[in-house]
């Protein structure tokens, strides 16, 4: 296993060092059951399975994608959570990131069209 925090192909978002952008789930391990749901679940290998104490591990905190919050949802024991959305809206304000997306958009409609 790696012991990178974060994998090279997430170390940005949007240009952005992903290690400057604090969105990672936190698990409450007294909450934990053990279930294993968002482990298997997340496709961005973020989390890794104590299989002592039998709880979730957050492993790869930086391999979140930025605002994801799906594993919240998976988790019946709602053990997992996350820091306020407004935390994300608040940098794409500041660096842009919308008006950046909208020139991507206008220069790539091959690639984001509808299909028909
Ligand atoms: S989904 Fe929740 S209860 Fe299940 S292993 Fe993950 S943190 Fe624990
Ligand atoms: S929010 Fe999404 S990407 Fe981040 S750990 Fe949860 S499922 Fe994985």
């Amino acid at each position: 296993m790696s012991d990178k925090i974060v994998d090279e192909k997430f170390a940005k978002w949007n240009g952005i060092d992903r290690l400057k952008i604090k969105w990672n789930p936190k698990i409450d391990t007294d909450k934990c059951i053990g279930c294993g749901m968002c482990v298997t679940s997340c496709g961005r290998d973020v989390f890794r399975f104590n299989y002592e104490s039998r709880k979730a591990v957050v492993q790869k905190p930086y391999n979140c994608l930025v605002g994801c919050t799906s594993c919240e949802s998976w988790c019946v024991a709602k053990a997992i959570s996350f820091p306020d959305k407004e935390y994300v809206r608040d940098i794409i304000k500041k660096d842009g990131l919308a008006a950046k997306s909208v020139q991507e958009v206008n220069s790539n409609k091959s690639k984001y069209e509808v299909e028909k």
